[in-house]
Order: structure tokens, then C-alpha cells, then sequence
């Protein structure tokens, strides 16, 4: 099979598939790892930056994209702060550690000078926006369906893709999806959903990854050598007992079971490149009943 690079997913790894235990001790906690349903928590300021205007957090829910997933959003305010206006939490990236840059909300921001970003040290309360995690929550679950069936039923390998809160894509190494093929995905894709499925998540160390996991559906050789702890994220197979269904490394966020993801339709396909096919899908509760 000819070689090709897992875009999305493997583009990031670098920094997604990282553990804690690897980063020095300053680095901000990413407890969405542990956990991805938990949209309020409390934090402590390590530092602000500024251009444009950035909090660094001890420990993080906020997702920053990567992997296919676009970054939370949300806000963030001073635990004791007497009704301060919160700020704005409007994008999350990892850069160095996880970086929330912040716009001022309300009163301050619309007046002409920006309210200062609060000290280091102070205790804050974080909201993130559950409706867009949990949108980006589903459809990451259904792209590892997605990837996990192509994979099984037509032996083809996931490229890349990338999710949004409304719609997302998958891309594969196949010649090309016929309209019957894209019905039965969709009609198996919705089998899975149907079966309610466990997922679960948990962190594996590279060696075992590398003996345990399909080569095909995660490419381990791209990971930096640095990464010595993957975070493994499993769907379970159809009884108890069973092999999961599937088995990938991924650092993004998902639904705990996918009957959560709800009902998905295949929208469509397009010819990416040679021996490349791009899937379009979306919840029907985001696509337009004609
Ligand atoms: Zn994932």
C-alpha cells in the first residue's frame, strides 16, 4: 500500500498525544484528557501575555484544537471578583502550554481602554460553552466510527479530517464511493449509533501502542520518538467480552457512548486527489429536511 501520511490526525500529535508526565511541572494540567464532559471548573491564573491578550491557566478543560477538532470557547472570570464582567475565552491553542486568548465582555468592551487581564494568582472560574464541546464531541465519536468501518469494510484508511459543530469530513484512500456504498455507510454508521456503544478512554505507553494497536488505523511510526504515553480512545464491541470495535490513539474529546452521537447522514463525496475520497457527514439534526 502506498504511503500516506495521516494529515489531521498525526499533524498534531506532537503535541496531542504528549502526557503529562513528559511536560515539566509549570505546564498546564489538561484535564480534558481524564475527563471530556466537564464544562465548569475552577482554576488559578500562571501568567497573561498579551497581543492579543492570553491567560495561562494551572489546568484547563478548554480544549485547543488540534486533531481535526476545533478549540473550545467560553469564559473566564475571577472566582472572588465581585461581579466582575468575565472575559471571553475565544480561542484556545497550544503553543508552548494551552493558551486561551480572551476578548473583554459587556461594559468593558466597549469602553476605550481594555480592562486589565487579572494577576497571576488569582482564582478563577471557567465556563466553557457545553453546546459546541458536546457538537464537537459527537461528531469526533462518528469520525472513529467513520474511520473504523471504511477501514474494516473497504479497507480504507483514514487521511485526515476535520470536524465543526455542525458538519464535518473525512478523507480515505479509496479509489472511489459509489452511491450504494455511501448508503450502506451511512446505514452501519447509524447501526453503531443504534447499538450504544461504550467509549472509553485511557493512556497506554508506546510500546504496548505499538504491539496492540492496527498500523492501519493509527500510524504510530509519525509520532515523534519524544511521545512515550499514548491516551487511547475505545469503542466496544458489539457484546461483552467482545474485541472493541475500535482502538485508536487520540487526544480530542468524545461522547461516552455513541448512542449520544445521535443519528448521522452522509452528505455527500467528492474526489480529493488520486486513490482519494472525501466523505461529507453531518447529525440529521444539522442537515435540511427538503
Ligand atoms: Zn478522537
Amino acid at each position: 500500500m502506498a504511503f500516506r501520511p495521516v494529515r489531521s490526525e498525526a499533524a498534531t500529535a506532537s503535541r496531542g498525544y504528549i502526557s503529562a508526565a513528559t511536560f515539566p511541572v509549570s505546564v498546564t494540567e489538561r484535564l480534558y484528557l481524564a475527563d471530556d464532559a466537564v464544562t465548569t471548573f475552577e482554576a488559578t491564573v500562571e501568567r497573561v501575555l498579551s497581543d492579543p491578550a492570553r491567560i495561562v491557566l494551572d489546568r484547563t478543560h478548554f480544549y485547543p484544537t488540534g486533531g481535526g477538532q476545533p478549540h473550545d470557547t467560553g469564559t473566564i472570570r475571577a472566582t472572588d471578583g465581585d461581579g466582575d464582567t468575565p472575559w471571553r475565552v475565544v480561542d484556545t491553542e497550544m503553543a508552548d502550554t494551552v493558551h486561551h486568548e480572551v476578548e473583554p465582555t459587556g461594559d468593558a468592551g466597549s469602553s476605550d481602554e481594555a480592562p486589565a487581564l487579572p494577576e497571576p494568582g488569582t482564582d478563577v472560574t471557567c465556563e466553557i460553552d457545553a453546546d459546541r464541546r458536546v457538537a464537537h464531541s459527537r461528531y469526533h465519536t462518528a469520525q472513529h466510527l467513520l474511520s473504523a468501518l471504511l477501514l474494516d469494510e473497504f479497507d480504507a484508511q483514514t487521511t485526515g479530517n476535520q470536524l465543526y459543530a455542525d458538519r464535518a469530513r473525512l478523507d480515505a484512500a479509496y479509489e472511489r464511493f459509489t452511491d450504494d456504498d455511501l448508503d450502506r455507510i451511512e446505514a452501519r454508521l447509524n447501526e453503531l449509533v443504534a447499538d450504544a456503544r461504550p467509549v472509553s478512554s485511557y493512556t497506554m505507553d508506546r510500546e504496548t501502542a505499538e504491539a496492540t494497536l492496527d498500523t492501519d488505523r493509527t500510524r504510530i511510526d509519525l509520532l515523534p520518538d519524544s511521545i512515550e504515553e499514548l491516551r487511547i480512545v475505545e469503542i466496544a464491541g458489539a457484546d461483552e467480552g467482545d474485541e472493541p470495535y475500535d482502538r485508536t490513539a487520540c487526544a480530542g474529546t468524545h461522547v461516552a457512548n455513541t448512542s449520544d452521537i445521535g443519528e448521522v447522514v452522509v452528505t455527500g463525496r467528492e474526489t480529493k486527489g488520486p486513490e482519494e475520497e472525501r466523505v461529507r457527514f453531518a447529525l440529521a439534526e444539522h442537515v435540511d429536511v427538503e
